[in-house]
This record gives structure tokens, sequence and C-alpha cells, in this order.
């Protein structure tokens, strides 16, 4: 899991910049751009397995789908972290059935925090020799899912202190004593832990980071604003991030016992992860001492920050997850109950649909989650497949609250003390932390489209550029003779393109209805090269300000490869009703991407899904706590 160290490298322009530089970019846009793209570059040569390797980069740019990368193996068990999952999950079970998980602000409270220490909970993530159970990733994060069933802000937590907090730097990028002095605090929960990086100018744009880091004798002192950081609590130890001669640093702090004229809290309501306590905080020579700064191997603070961010991205999915068991659980009694017109709702084919579409939603979390974090546990970087798993996973779950749930339970989804109205601010925020949805899908297709660009776009534009010419005119010759050796190379893999056999790769056994849905997938992979690299040869250098066909291609992608993930996950489960709840979300995703309207067929299908979850064949829902029915009549 941790990191090899690998030598630093010259600093080299990175291709966003020369490409901004080039499209006539103001000078602080490029820079700007380029130092997000490096930290990126960086944080990628920490891995065995980067970008470029992804199964999702190589899917879409070899020309075969490695499909053996998609199916990931059954997660390990008769682990210690066993014990630590079963014992917390009873915590929370009989602290919710005695009403006893918040505190008087109704924040998760330090009684349920000191009870879940007990049992080992905060340490989960962390290697035994320093006090955790280390627990691979593909244990931990369906555990979330779980938990999340029980209570969201736990599982949330559990994410904010061991991925985004201060576990996951430490775990990965602190010196042996920053280890052997911190992280037995940190799994002992004596102190849970967040992280400080967004602040007011600077949430989207990392660039724009104004909090400062000096430093004076033995300490660094922090100046500066930050803004929404959940779990801030006096005493409690925080990733910090700071600009450090020019750069951002994370420094690891311990928050004083109460406020100080050095540390102030900036106290507003906040409608979502209302049981967390969220705060801004403005920090004036803050001190820290000097042994609490990680130092990156390569990089700077930025990369620390996505590292942590990547497993945040998985373990969001799987709160998602946990969040539709609930929905679906409580929808199927309502249903069953409500009648109207002289039948029960469960009968009629629209909420049938509903009911469908909610397995679908939750087995292509589970899917994504299972196969995200297995590539994380073998040393895959795993920065495309998390931002999938984190699209995907806030999209489902915005949906499946207001499209399938609440329209289900239909006015008593607003009474008080019913889910929904209760939590609708928890349901829709995941789309916006840990990166905007849109802003992480062009994300995605920059990382997906970068090591093609460099290969044959930036030659071209080099070219250009030593030519003084500002764009390719193919209907000019003059211009063609002047780039003939760049266009030759794109020509060549543009040649070899055209005539590429078609991708047939096969699973064996796999459900014939299932098997259509990959080799349709596989098509895709084969044309989003093509689309992509037309999207570039098109746009060339203004291809950055095409965002709304970025985001667009970026959606298609994504979409193609959930389905090849679930399908090939529902495979590997062997259940018929996952293998037809994965057959209905590949049906959409399908629709979806030709535009064609579903078919009676298609309609059929979910009729019979949903009859087979009415009767409890949907088994993730056993123990999913269920609601009383309000204003039952
Ligand atoms: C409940 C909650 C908990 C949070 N917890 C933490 C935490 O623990 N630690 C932490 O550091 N942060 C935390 N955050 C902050 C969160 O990560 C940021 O809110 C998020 O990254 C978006 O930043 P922003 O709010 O400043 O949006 P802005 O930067 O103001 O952006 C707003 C929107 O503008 C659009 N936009 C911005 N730039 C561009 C562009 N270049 N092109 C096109 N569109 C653009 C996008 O749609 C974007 O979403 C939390 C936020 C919430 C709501």
């Amino acid at each position: 899991m941790n990191p090899a160290s690998p030598p630093q490298e010259p600093e080299t322009q990175s291709f966003a910049e020369t490409a901004m530089r080039m499209s006539g970019k103001s000078e602080e846009e490029a820079k700007r751009m380029g130092a997000v793209d490096k930290a990126d570059e960086q944080v990628d040569r920490l891995f065995r397995f980067q970008t470029s390797n992804s199964p999702i980069h190589r899917a879409i740019w070899d020309g075969h789908v490695p499909l053996e990368l998609f199916m990931a193996p059954p997660p390990p068990k008769g682990l210690p972290c066993d014990a630590v999952m079963t014992r917390s999950l009873e915590i929370i079970r009989r602290r919710r059935e005695e009403n006893a998980l918040l505190n008087q602000d109704k924040k998760l409270s330090a009684e349920t925090i000191d009870e879940l220490a007990g049992a080992g909970y905060w340490g989960l993530l962390i290697d035994p020799k320093h006090g955790g159970t280390g627990a691979p990733f593909v244990r931990f994060a369906p555990f979330l899912a779980k938990m999340g069933t029980l209570d969201p802000m736990t599982s949330a937590m559990a994410s904010v202190h061991g991925c985004i907090g201060a576990v996951d730097p430490l775990r990965t990028f602190g010196n042996d004593e920053q280890k052997n002095r911190l992280l037995p605090i940190l799994a002992s929960g004596k102190k849970i832990s967040a992280f400080a990086l967004t602040e007011p100018c600077a949430g989207s744009d990392l660039t724009a980071l104004k909090t400062t880091a000096t430093l004076v004798g033995d300490h660094y002192e922090i100046t500066g604003e930050k803004l929404f950081i959940t779990n801030i609590v006096p005493g409690r130890i925080i990733g910090l991030v700071a600009m450090l001669d020019g750069k951002p640093a994370v420094f690891i702090a311990e928050l004083p016992a109460t406020e100080t004229p050095e540390w102030q809290i900036v106290r507003y309501g906040l409608y979502a992860l209302k049981h967390a306590y969220n705060v801004g905080m403005k920090f004036n020579k803050f001190r820290v001492p000097k042994e609490n700064l990680l130092k990156p191997p390569t990089g700077d603070g930025l990369t620390i920050a996505y590292h942590g961010l990547n497993l945040g991205r998985l373990s969001l999915c799987a709160g998602a997850s946990g969040a539709m068991r609930v929905f679906l659980a409580n929808m199927l009694p309502w249903a069953h109950f409500r009648r109207t017109y002289g039948q029960s709702i469960d009968t009629r084919e629209l909420v049938q649909r509903r009911i469908a579409r909610m397995a679908a939603l939750i087995v292509g979390c589970d899917a994504l989650i299972a196969w995200g974090s297995w590539l994380i546990d073998q040393g895959y970087r795993g920065e495309l497949e998390c931002i999938i798993a984190k699209i995907f996973g806030s999209e489902a779950q915005k949906e499946a609250a207001i499209e399938l749930f609440m329209k289900t339970h239909g006015g008593r989804s607003f009474l008080h003390g019913h889910i929904f109205g209760d939590n609708v601010h928890e349901y829709l925020a995941p789309c916006i932390y840990e990166g905007e949805g849109e802003m992480l899908g062009m994300a995605f297709f920059k990382s997906l489209v970068k090591e093609h660009g460099k290969a044959y776009f930036e030659p071209i534009g080099k070219a250009l550029q030593a030519n003084q010419m500002k764009t390719l005119n193919p209907l000019n010759p003059a211009h063609l003779w002047k780039l003939r050796g760049e266009l030759w190379a794109y020509g060549k893999w543009s040649m070899g393109r055209k005539f590429m056999g078609r991708d047939r790769g096969t699973v064996p056994g796999l459900a014939p209805k299932l098997a259509e849905h990959l080799q349709f997938a596989l098509d895709q992979c084969q044309q989003h090269a093509v689309d992509l690299s037309d999207a570039m040869k098109k746009h060339q250098l203004k291809l950055a300000d095409r965002q709304c066909r970025i985001a667009e291609l970026s959606q298609r992608v994504q979409d193609t490869i959930v389905m090849i993930v679930t399908l090939c996950w529902a495979h590997g489960e062997a259940k018929e009703i996952a293998i037809d709840s994965a057959d209905v979300l590949c049906q959409d995703l399908r629709r979806k991407l030709t535009g064609e309207r579903p078919s009676d067929a298609y309609f059929k299908a979910v009729g019979v899904l949903a009859d087979k979850i009415i009767a409890g064949g949907f088994e993730e829902l056993a123990g999913v706590p269920r609601q009383e029915i309000m204003m039952k009549y």
C-alpha cells in the first residue's frame, strides 16, 4: 500500500501548462493549471501502477479491454479487522436503538466516539505495529456501506478520519518518527482527525490557497482561514494545508483544548453533515512543531491531499450504497402498505420500476466499491476509478433519494421525522464535497487523454509554434508538408484504429444477457478512443475551453466503464438477483449512450426484478433498519 520513493525528477513543464500557454491563455492561468497538473503527475509516480496502466486507461487506449483487471477476486476473510467490524456494528446498532448516538448539539457524541475507540474502529486502516488492525481497503469500503445503513455519520466519520483526515497522510507520507509518535494516538481514537484544505477563496481552485506557513525557530507559524472543515472540535488532530515557500504543504496539527487568539472557530449553520461539527477556522500565527511537516518523496501538499481524496471518494460511494439500502428497505413495506384505487402501489408498474432501479443503482455502487478497493490494495493509483465511484455514487444517491424514494413516499416524505425530509441535504451534499461531480468529470477526461495528447498532439502543437502557425489547416498542403513528421505519427495511430479488429473479449460462463452488454461496452471503448482523439484533433489547443464537450465525452466513458464493472461483479457474485439488477443498470446505461427508447421487454424485465425484490430476494437488505410507517390509516 505504501508508495515507493521514486527519485526526484527535474522540474519540467507539464503538458497542460504547455498547451495553455500555446493556446494564448494568461501566464497566471497556465502556471496554475501547470501546478495542478504537476501535483497530479507527482502523485502518479508514487504508485506501482500509474494512471496509464489503469484498467480504464488501458480499456480505452489499448484497443482491447483487459477484462482480467475488471474481475476483482472475493475479498480476504478471517482478518484481525473482522472482530473490530463486528463489535463496531453492534455498538452502533445498540446506541441507535437506545437513541444514544448524538449529543445535545445533535452531533456524534464523545461517548459514541469513545465506545467505538474501545472497539478499535478508528484504527481499522492503521498498521498493527502502530496500534491498528490494518484492514485492507477492499474490506474497509464495503464495511462502511454496512455501517452506513445503521448510521451514515459514523460511517462518514471513519472516512473523514482514516481516508481524508490525518491517518492516510501519516501512513503514506509520514517518516518513522512521525508515524511512531502520531499513528498510535489516531488508532486509539483518543484523538480523531480531520483534513483542512478548503478556504473561502479555494475550493474547486486549489491553486488559490492563501493560508501560509513560516518557519520561526523550532515551529511553523500558520496564518489564514479554512472553511467547511468536517470534524473540527478542540483537541482533535488535523491535516492542515498551508503554503510554504510558495508551495502547498501538509502539517499535522493538534488543535488546542479551547479557542485561543491564534486559533478561532468560525461558526455557521450548515444543512449537510449535520451530525458532525463542520466549521471554519481562523489561524493567526498558530504554532505547529517543525517536526510535524510531512515531506512526500515527490510533489507537495497537494500530492498528499489527492492521495487521501481517492480513498475518500470510494468511501463516499460506499456511503451512497448504504443510504440506498435504507431507501429500498423502507420503500418495500411502505409500497406494500399503501393502497390506492384498491391496490397496493407495489403492484403498479411505475413503483416497480423505481424498486428495480434502486436495486440496479445499489449493485452499481457495490461493484465500483469492490473493484476500486481491490485496485487500490493492488497498488494501482486508482484516480480514474475513484472518480467514477464518487460521481456514480453521489449521482445515484441523489437520484435514488429524489426520483425513487421521495416520490414513492409521497407527501409523507416531508413529515418531520421522515428519513427523506430529515436528511435531504445529506443525500445531495456528496455531489459537492470531495470535488463537485462535473469538475471531477473534467479531471477524469484530462487524465484519460493526457498520454495520447503527449504522444501525438503535443509534438504537433510544438511544430506549429516552431513554424509560427496558430492552427493546423488540413486542407492547406503547405501546413501538411511542414508538419509531415508529426502528422505521420498521428496518421499511423489513426489508421491502426480504423483497421483494428473488433474486441471480442469474453468472460467464461457470463450470463447471455450480460454477455451482450459486455460486447456493446467493448465496442464502445473502441469508439471512445476515436471520439476522444477526434475531439482533440478538432478543438486542438482550445479543447480545454470546450468544457461541455469534455463533460459529455467523459460521462460516456464513465457510463461504459460502469457497465463493464457492474456486469463483471454480478458475474462474480453468481446470484440471480445481482445478475438481474446488473442487467437493468446496463440496459439503462446503454439507452443513455445510444439515445434509444426503453423497449417493452425492458419494462417487463424491470417488473420481474421488482417482484423478486418484493418477495425478499435482495439479501443485502437483511438487518437494515426500517422506520415505522408514518400516518397509518
Ligand atoms: C458538507 C461539506 C463538508 C465538507 N468537508 C470538507 C472537509 O472536511 N475538508 C475540506 O477541506 N473541505 C471540505 N468541504 C469543502 C468541499 O470540498 C468544497 O465545497 C468543494 O470542493 C467545492 O468547493 P467550493 O464550495 O469552494 O466551490 P467553488 O470553488 O465555489 O465552485 C462552485 C462551482 O463552480 C463551478 N466551477 C468552479 N470552477 C470552475 C471552472 N474552472 N470551470 C467550470 N466550472 C467551475 C463548479 O460547478 C463548482 O462546483 C466540505 C463541503 C461540504 C459542503
